[in-house]
């Protein structure tokens, strides 16, 4: 794939209208489901193959998938109409239901093969709330492509590159898409970041709070295009500074595998370079234990402290009292942060190499 990207980026423009890259992204996972959509057709499932289906009721039965009710000959059917409904999400095109056994349970996985282009469109569209700039629009669409070429990359062997969650992307379906976000597509078609050859690794996040955090500190792995940079332009997000209250019952039940009682103290004990909690302690009656300050934001939960970067942690006999800044991991391309830029008349060219410095745009097609 590294070389396939080499060459292609050397070679004269494609046409815009061939859908040179696709991506595969797993809608998710279910017991049984059902596929909406006019005209709607089956491959790969013999004799349940018809062009004249609305509906079709997909199971997963012990022995194998299940069509309306019958057993059907193949482990992989395709579903295709011009747009097809599933779980109150619309797609274009295709959805590929998929059997398989997960945890020796059987499941059925909905892939959703689609064009990159699609795909960054909708992503912005989803990433990102309408009403914002176009220039940031534009860079959340270069970083999007380039991410997803990466998670391409990695997964080339599985049956989808990306899933549609928080932890890759949010992919909302076509429902979501609109019309500057569009522009910010097709204004950027095909670019994505670089660094020595390779697609940079294009994180993003919500709002850092005045400063991103370097890869290294955020991932423990150093990136020259991601040393982490001060940012002012993110002070409109609505998590620029945030509070929260948690109940000790809920801290306590958080750390109890870890800590193995009911926590006494909590202390920051190391901070990174963007005043991020780096190590955290918990003590308890039986001793002290020192996690991550991912895990601490991971196991109380990622949408209740909205950062590691807290400025007040105080425990009280039933509360746990937190004050931080931003939203999110911190690392890359603070959302926030291009919008205040943009606002102010930066070029999502100037965004992008704010965020991710020593990263250069080239041409993917
Ligand atoms: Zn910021």
């Amino acid at each position: 794939m590294f070389a396939f990207l080499i060459i292609v980026a050397s070679l004269p423009l494609i046409p815009a209208e061939e859908p040179v890259e696709m991506v595969r992204i797993a809608v998710g996972r279910f017991p049984d489901l059902v596929v909406e959509g006019e005209g709607l057709s089956l491959n790969g499932a013999g004799a349940a193959s018809s062009s004249s289906l609305s509906k079709v009721r997909f199971g997963a039965g012990k022995s194998g998938l299940v069509i309306d009710g019958k057993a059907a000959d193949a482990a992989v059917v395709v579903v295709r109409a011009p747009l097809l409904k599933l779980a109150g999400h619309s797609y274009r095109g295709i959805l590929e239901v998929r059997y398989q056994l997960y945890d020796k349970k059987p499941e059925l996985l909905v892939v959703h093969p689609l064009d990159l282009e699609t795909y960054v469109a909708g992503i912005v569209s989803s990433e990102l709330p309408r009403g914002w700039p176009l220039a940031s629009y534009q860079a959340q669409a270069v970083a999007a492509r380039t991410f997803a070429i990466t998670q391409k990359m990695r997964r080339i062997d599985l049956p989808y590159h990306m899933e549609s969650t928080v932890l890759d992307q949010v992919y909302g379906g076509v429902e979501r898409e609109h019309a500057l976000a569009q522009q910010a597509q097709e204004s950027t078609r095909g670019q994505i970041l670089s660094f020595r050859r390779h697609p940079a690794q294009t994180y993003f996040h919500a709002a850092c709070g005045g400063r991103t955090e370097s890869a290294k500190e955020g991932w423990g792995a150093a990136l020259p295009y991601l040393p982490g940079s001060a940012c002012h332009h993110c002070d409109d997000a609505p998590r620029f500074h945030w509070t929260v209250n948690i109940a000790r019952a809920n801290v306590d039940r958080a750390f109890m595998r870890l800590a193995k009682g009911p926590i006494t103290s909590i202390k920051i004990t190391e901070t990174t370079a963007s005043a991020r909690a780096k190590t955290v302690e918990l003590r308890t009656a039986a001793g002290t234990t020192t996690i991550t300050g991912a895990d601490f934001r991971r196991l109380l939960g990622w949408n209740v402290v909205w950062s590691t970067q807290i400025d007040k942690l105080e425990l009280t006999s039933t509360t746990l009292a937190l004050a931080g800044r931003g939203s999110g991991h911190g690392v890359g391309l603070c959302q926030w942060g291009a919008r205040g830029a943009a606002l102010g008349g930066a070029t999502y060219q100037q965004i992008l190499a704010s965020y991710y410095p020593n990263a250069r745009l080239a041409r993917l097609y």
